[in-house]
């Protein structure tokens, strides 16, 4: 393995820093807004904040994954939810890349990259996340197009552009017989209803609903009835930019627990020469370590052409979980401070929760891990 930093790729991470300074004193004010401001967006593309692995004649700076994957970190620990520009814009923007047609990714991939707008992906349906490869969506040849039918669930459904669904378009067991789509969504037979989250609020998740919405042929993505394998394989990329994004939020979390128990006094000393402080905290560092490792690894088999899916499962579950519960702990380790909403670490237990569901739970990514060490029938 090999994740040495070149000057190209430290550029990036020293720019993303920056951008991280500047957006951590409004990470609670946007929570308010429920909005991240575009030209915020339009501040990350110009320094090639987002989706930087995508090829430069769309618009990208041609970077490794492992590129993404840090500027994700760091940025995140600015604001987790501004994290989701760039794992979304990496996610859509390497899918449109590969699967749209050429006139479809020239127009969109750049707009993703330069921050100008928000492609979401809408895979999730309110009857059925897990079951991603059952879609009760579907779509109808009709004049030259599509037609489409269904609800979607997806972050950014109030905000974005446009987005990638999954719709069957033909009789087929699980998985089979699924297309997948670019929607623009101003389209006729598009609403849009935010949810009522309890955390990522400024990320605008919502349903979006479709009735007899037509798209031109050229909107399809990939091959007809197989886009679920062929466009599901994106998810190996994000899941491992999820798991640096939650590792971003704790991390700058972790680091202002250390300052904050070493400050703090009870019986006279610091609270931090307690050991039932300092050793939780000592056992988070490492956590945080040893997952901000499994997630670079995978970046690396991915930027080296190998197999990671079993690799990208294991960033999905264990990073949130571990995430959380460094959050959870560093929020303890505050007392009464840690408890109030003026601090910002409610905010990222908060907003750390949804990612151990977003983009799949810990159960379907065990699934995975377990699927990928064993015959099918050996499996759950
Ligand atoms: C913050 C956030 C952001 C999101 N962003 C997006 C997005 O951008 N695009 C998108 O498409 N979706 C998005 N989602 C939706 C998300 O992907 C789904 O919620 C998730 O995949 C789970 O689906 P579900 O909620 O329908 O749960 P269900 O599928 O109904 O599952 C309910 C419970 O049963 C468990 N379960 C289900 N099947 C099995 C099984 N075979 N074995 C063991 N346990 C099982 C699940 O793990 C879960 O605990 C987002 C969700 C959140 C919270």
């Amino acid at each position: 393995m090999d994740f040495d930093i070149d000057d190209r790729m430290q550029g990036f991470i020293d720019a993303a820093a920056a951008v991280s300074e500047e957006l951590a004193p409004g990470y609670q004010q946007r929570e308010k807004d429920l909005v991240i401001d575009p030209e915020l967006r339009k501040h990350m593309g110009a320094q090639g904040l987002i989706a930087p692995e995508i090829p430069e004649e769309l618009g990208g700076r041609g970077e490794r994954a492992l590129t993404a994957g840090m500027i994700t970190e760091q940025i995140s620990r600015g604001d987790i939810n501004v994290g989701y520009v760039q794992v979304v814009g990496s996610l859509v923007g390497q899918i449109l890349a590969r699967n749209a047609h050429p006139e479809v990714a020239k127009t969109w991939v750049p707009r993703i990259t330069s921050g100008e707008d928000i492609v979401a992906i809408g895979l999730s349906e309110p009857t059925g996340g897990s079951d991603a490869g059952n879609p009760d969506m579907t779509a109808v040849r009709r004049d030259g197009g599509w037609v489409l039918n269904g609800t979607k669930s997806m972050s950014f459904a109030l905000h974005a552009g446009a987005t990638v669904v999954f719709a069957r378009t033909e009789e087929g067991r699980r998985g089979r017989g699924i297309s997948a789509f670019l929607v623009e969504l101003d389209r006729d037979g598009v609403e849009r209803q935010g949810t009522p989250d309890m955390g990522t609020k400024c990320v605008g998740r919502g349903f979006v609903e479709f009735t007899d919405t037509w798209i031109p042929e050229q909107n399809l993505l990939g091959a007809a009835g197989k886009g679920f394998t062929e466009v599901m394989q994106g998810f190996d990329f994000s899941r491992a930019l999820i798991g640096l994004q939650v590792i971003g939020a704790a991390q700058v979390t972790l680091d202002e627990t250390w300052e904050y128990t070493s400050q703090r006094m009870a019986f006279d000393q610091p609270v931090s020469s307690f050991q039932g402080v300092a050793f939780p905290l000592a056992e988070a560092d490492t956590l945080l370590t040893a997952a901000r490792v499994l997630c670079q690894k995978t970046l690396w088999l991915k930027d080296a052409g190998r197999a990671h899916t079993k690799e990208a499962a294991m960033c999905k579950w264990w990073a949130p979980k571990t995430a959380y519960d460094v959050i959870n702990q560093c929020l303890l380790s505050h007392g009464q401070f840690g408890y109030l909403t003026t601090f910002p670490i409610e905010q990222r237990l908060r907003d750390v929760l949804g990612l151990q569901i977003g983009d799949g739970t810990a159960q379907i990514m065990k699934l995975i891990i377990s699927r990928n060490n064993v015959a099918r029938e050996f499996a759950p």
